[in-house]
């Protein structure tokens, strides 16, 4: 089959556009689409200058997503001074995985010439995930602790860092997922912090003004297309799953969402684009004035209690 644009041989078949692509039309398409998404999310500010750039921190796990992502940003301002990027890589303490993965991170930072700070939960907590997983001690999936205690780190470095953007390489299809999953679960209030907390404290409200804005350049892009992007541009990636990964239920919205895309291309966008109309809605009605926020007591951090969650599950983490 030829490409769509030109008459070279497609490399990949889009069924939501009908589009064929060669390799040289789908980098072009998936880089298109990650630059509309920057001009569209205004997330560069007329009035950032080469004297006072724009500090955009990105979470780079050495995963596909955020490696494609970093390698599209960094491409797209090399020569641009208003933004200077830092890649940020949070050690979870997971054997084999999180090392092998720091690697990838590693090669594509010294490769491009990026900035890269790497920060443990064993420096600031005193935590290994592998041992949490054994511990347990408060009866969770693995999953809920670490994302509790990325978020914060992700949140406490991008201060640390002066950012003025927090960048996540989340694509379509996480976006989807997550998107059909606080509707399942009739979860109103997390549909509502779609736009400005999907990074922030899960179980609290955080004002708006005090947090960086969140973005996520990537999410108007398949996985299909990223994992595709990163193989045929022979990136530097970590293939493997986390050993400890349990989201069940997300596996199997993503088994539903697979089979509802193949059966009705373009499910994904409509999905995310009628999900964008109702956060929208939603966030009218949990505004920020009904939720009361202080510091956490312990480490200063945005929380509506004395004491966020990540210090409970610290302590709880510790104590076993
Ligand atoms: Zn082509
Ligand atoms: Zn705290």
């Amino acid at each position: 089959m030829d490409c769509t644009k030109c008459d070279r041989e497609a490399v990949m078949h889009a069924a939501y556009s009908g589009a064929h692509l060669c390799e040289r039309h789908l980098f072009e398409s998936v880089e298109r689409r990650v630059r509309r998404r920057i001009r569209e999310d205004d997330m560069l500010p007329d009035d950032a200058t080469p004297e006072d750039p724009e500090t955009w921190v990105i979470g780079l796990s050495g995963g596909k997503d955020s490696v494609v992502l970093t390698d599209i940003i960094e491409e797209t301002f090399a020569e641009d001074p208003r933004v200077e990027l830092v890649a940020l890589t949070i050690h979870e303490g997971i054997e084999g995985y999180r090392d092998e993965s720091l690697a990838a991170c590693e090669q594509l930072t010294a490769d491009r010439d990026v900035r890269h700070e790497v920060v443990t939960y064993a420096d600031e907590f005193d935590v290994e995930m592998d041992d949490v997983v054994e511990d347990d001690p408060m009866d969770m999936a693995a999953c809920a602790y670490c994302g509790v205690f990325r978020r914060d780190l992700l949140a406490k470095y991008a201060e640390a860092y002066d950012a003025d953007k927090l960048l996540t390489g989340h694509n379509l299809d996480d976006e989807a997922e997550t998107a059909l999953m606080n509707i399942l679960e009739g979860n109103v209030e997390q549909v509502a912090k779609h736009f400005d907390a999907s990074l922030g404290p899960f179980d609290e409200r955080t004002p708006k003004d005090e947090m960086i804005p969140r973005a996520k350049p990537l999410r108007d892009v398949p996985e299909k297309e990223v994992a595709l992007y990163a193989q045929l541009r022979d990136l530097p990636v970590h293939m493997e799953e986390c050993p400890h990964s349990s989201e069940a239920f997300r596996g199997e919205i993503q088994d539903l969402l697979l089979k509802l895309e193949e059966n009705h291309p373009g499910t994904r966008h409509s999905i995310m684009a009628g999900y964008e109309e109702l956060a929208g809605l939603a966030a009218d009605q949990y505004s920020d004035e009904d939720a009361d926020v202080g510091e956490c007591e312990e480490c200063g951090a945005p929380t509506t209690r004395d004491r966020c969650r990540k210090c409970a599950l610290v302590e709880a983490v510790n104590a076993v």
